[in-house]
């Protein structure tokens, strides 16, 4: 792509409305735009991240045999009346709406209710289960505070899957290959080194859930890590009976602030009960399904990279997020140059290579260095006067601090040898 050509602008001033760092970042390169408070709009650049993300969760999803669908955000109020999560009383962030005969409906924070009704329809014998279902869908939260930028809006994409299995057994075998399939994710998102698997409250099936809480201190979590183990305690569960419980010391668990970038969640029979989805079991008789549920949310993912690995010139991102591998920048305005950078940019095309030209006239190279900094693409390679007096090309990573000239045929050899997180 050519950055002439994209319709967003970087910016040099920090929005003043804004108090998170990601935030901050994304609105000025260009990424999101801000509709209201809690609300944002994904432009190009910010788009290509966020299906990267979906991409990953969405392979690691499959590869556990999870099969997509895509349901409805209008919910049924007598459907959730059934499982008691109707009344605005019991839960505080529905948003609600009406037909034009004024019948009530919802807007989706969630989709037991839906799903569990719709597998109905399908799940008769022991021989239908186990199996699982998952989408990538809008969820509408009426959230009291929205200071955290991208990672907590009012509408925004979930991943959520719910596993349907015979009992508790069959469950928790699906449950561990989840948490593998969540580690995965994590690692390849760029930000498995700080994200610790942490206890968290569970429900009447299983004493604790599983939240992944990623270390950054723009969370608005605190937990308690271990960490040797890679564990953690959400600090809504810790107490010391439950620190003896996981067989953890307090003298080793160290408070940090986390943000939730994924949870899993042991249902059981709660729903199917509710909404009386049955299956007959091999000698005949009839049981509640036992449920699972396992949510991610790709922006809030985004988001905590951002604040993660950013430094103070900008965004940061992983080679398997990011929205263009490459940055290709040409220096001023010598044909010999530009002629060299259209060439190069020509061939890294030709080679499949995700690039960015910066191919824009009457832009001093500090501002180019400045937005190349700001929007964060993996590799930057400039080419310019000097970079050619030395015959190549200069090839810089974000992630440090200097550069190397490197021959046009040595370019796409390193390129193709870097490897692809
Ligand atoms: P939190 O405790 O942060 O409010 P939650 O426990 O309500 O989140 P879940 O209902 O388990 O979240 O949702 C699953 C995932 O969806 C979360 O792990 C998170 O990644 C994402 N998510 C939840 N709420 C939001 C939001 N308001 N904006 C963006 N992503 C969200
Ligand atoms: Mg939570």
């Amino acid at each position: 792509m050519r950055q002439s050509k994209l319709f967003t602008k970087t910016k040099r001033e920090s929005p003043t409305d804004e108090v998170s760092k990601n935030a901050e970042l994304l609105i000025r390169g260009g990424f999101v735009h801000k509709e209201m408070a809690g609300v944002y709009d994904y432009l190009p650049l910010g788009l290509q991240v966020l299906r990267k993300i979906e991409n990953i969760i969405r392979e690691e999803m499959n590869a556990i045999g999870g099969q997509e669908v895509f349901l409805s955000a209008l919910q049924e109020k007598e459907l959730w009346q059934k499982t008691n999560r109707w009344d605005d009383e019991i839960v505080d962030n529905w948003f609600k709406t009406k037909f034009k005969n004024e019948t009530e409906l919802g807007l989706a924070f969630t989709h037991e209710e839906p799903l569990t009704r719709l597998m109905k329809d399908f799940v008769n014998s022991y021989r239908d289960l186990p199996f699982s279902a998952y989408q990538f869908q809008n969820k509408f939260r009426n959230e009291t505070r929205a200071k955290s930028g991208v990672m907590r809006t009012r509408e925004f994409i979930m991943k959520d899957l719910y596993s349907f299995c015979k009992d508790e057994k069959e469950h928790n075998e699906f449950y561990e290959k989840a948490k593998e399939a969540y580690e995965k994710i994590f690692q390849r998102v760029g930000i498995g080194h700080i994200t610790y698997l942490t206890f968290a409250s569970g429900g009447v099936f299983s004493k604790y859930s599983h939240e992944f809480q990623a270390l950054t201190g723009a969370g608005e979590d605190t937990i308690y890590i271990d960490e040797d183990k890679g564990i953690a305690i959400n600090k809504e569960v810790y107490t010391d009976e439950v620190i003896e419980n996981l067989g953890l010391s307090k003298e080793r668990l160290v408070e940090k602030r986390a943000v939730e970038v994924g949870n899993i969640f042991t249902l059981g029979t709660r729903f199917s009960e509710a909404l009386d989805l049955t299956y007959q079991t091999e000698k005949g008789d009839k049981k509640n399904v036992f449920m699972g549920s396992y949510g991610i949310g790709p922006a809030r993912l985004m988001g905590t990279v951002v604040e993660a690995l950013a430094d103070d010139k900008g965004i940061i991102w992983p080679e398997s997020i990011a929205p263009f591998r490459v940055h290709l920048l040409v220096l001023g305005e010598d044909k010999e140059v530009i002629k060299k950078a259209e060439e190069i940019y020509a061939e890294l095309l030709k080679n499949k290579i995700e690039v960015l030209f910066d191919d824009r006239g009457e832009m001093s190279p500090g501002e180019k260095f400045a937005d190349a900094d700001l929007l964060g693409m993996p590799i930057r390679l400039v080419v310019s006067q000097r970079s050619m007096k030395e015959s190549g090309i200069e090839l810089k990573k974000r992630n440090e601090e200097k550069g190397k000239i490197v021959s046009q045929e040595e370019l796409l050899d390193l390129l193709k040898l870097e490897p692809r997180a």
